[in-house]
């Protein structure tokens, strides 16, 4: 046996990187160290140590989809201003960091002459976070990556200033299976008829069995159809998830008048003064108008007008919720409340011990 055969097969650890080579000297200098912190003016953050080191990080939005050219002309901006010490953050922000306070303006003048807005901190609006899209998964219904940028464009204003009763978190995501999370304000796709299923496809492309194990609610049984093996869905019982799509793509659920869009709202994944929520639907049936989706854009607007005007400060929007109640939440925000939004669903009760549906 060889010398390499002998020594024990190590897994490879592919897990979070170790931030520290990459922080900022002075971050690193002070980790776990700091006295204090304050917000300037918003999209800028003011950290001081308790060493007296000083740092300051700049916030700005960006078009969330990142050409080579845009980037770096960012990291450009980076060496001019920030010796080269910028990041991202998860939804997309960049943040420059200088120690130094008199590159703080001009570093924001140069921004914002180049298209990008300085804000995202405190009360605001920050960035849409959105799922993977058309980027890099296989199933999405619309493209939720894309249309962050033209809705960001309504709610411009609302990422530069702090002026909501607290953080607002949007999300937008592109099938039912929703893998971005809760938000207080959440635009994700809605399904509404069973899959179309090309029986000539399926039996070279799908592995059945995979296909039925999928299905949440055992909607989908394997058949014979024209003499070759296919499948079957019984339109009773499927509930329009699109799980069945991915491993079986002649299952074509996207349709472009049957896929809508859906509004929800109070969700939140902190656990600050109250617990973590899911989100609520509210609106469903908007049309998937990409690139710009207005009519989404005028009803998170809508919500979003009636929560700065009634919720009281650090209220987050399920808490504003909790407070004034569902009937008034729909009187306040003008939205029809139909019989969809009641939850008729027993399964959730006892398969999931909860429920996204109003209940009242
Ligand atoms: S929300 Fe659905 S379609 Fe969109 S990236 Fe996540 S799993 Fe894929
Ligand atoms: S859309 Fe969902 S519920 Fe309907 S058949 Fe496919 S997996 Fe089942």
């Amino acid at each position: 046996m060889s010398e390499a055969q002998d020594k024990p097969r190590m897994p490879i650890e592919s897990g979070v990187p170790d931030p520290m080579p990459l922080m900022h000297p002075l971050m690193r200098k002070n980790y776990g160290k700091w006295a204090w912190h304050d917000r300037p003016r918003p999209g800028v953050l003011h950290h001081v140590a308790k060493s007296g080191d000083e740092i300051w990080t700049i916030k700005a939005g960006t078009q969330r989809q990142l050409d080579l050219h845009t980037i770096r002309g960012l990291c450009d901006i980076a060496d001019q201003f920030a010796d080269g010490h910028v990041r991202f953050t998860t939804r997309s922000n960049i943040e420059f960091m200088v120690i130094d306070q008199s590159r703080v303006d001009p570093l924001i003048e140069k921004l914002e002459g180049s298209g990008y807005p300085v804000g995202g901190t405190g009360n605001s609006v920050s960035m849409i976070s959105h799922t993977q899209g058309w980027l890099h998964c296989d199933i999405p219904g619309t493209d939720a990556s894309g249309v962050v940028k033209s809705l960001m464009d309504e709610l411009y204003d609302e990422f530069k200033s702090e002026e909501m009763p607290n953080r607002v978190k949007i999300t937008t995501s592109c099938c039912q299976i929703n893998c971005g999370g809760q938000g207080d304000i959440a635009i994700n796709i809605q399904h509404t008829k069973p899959p179309v299923i090309n029986h000539d496809l399926v039996a070279n492309v799908c592995e059945r069995p995979a296909v039925v194990a999928r299905c949440p609610v055992a909607a989908i049984r394997p058949a014979l159809v024209n003499g070759k093996p296919s499948l079957e869905v019984d339109e009773k019982k499927c509930i329009c998830c699109g799980a069945c799509y991915p491993p079986c793509p002649p299952m074509q659920i996207n349709d472009p008048e049957h896929s809508k869009l859906a509004i929800w709202v109070g969700g939140k994944h902190s656990s600050t003064r109250t617990k973590p929520t899911f989100h609520k639907l509210v609106v469903s049936g908007l049309p998937n108008n990409a690139p710009r989706w207005p009519e989404v854009a005028e009803v998170v607007k809508t919500i979003l007008n009636a929560y700065k005007e009634d919720a009281r400060y650090w209220e987050r929007m399920s808490e504003w919720i909790d407070r004034i109640g569902w009937p008034r939440f729909f009187e306040m925000t003008n939205l029809p409340f139909t019989k969809h939004h009641i939850e008729d669903w027993r399964g959730g009760r006892n398969a999931l011990n909860m429920s996204s549906h109003v209940h009242f």
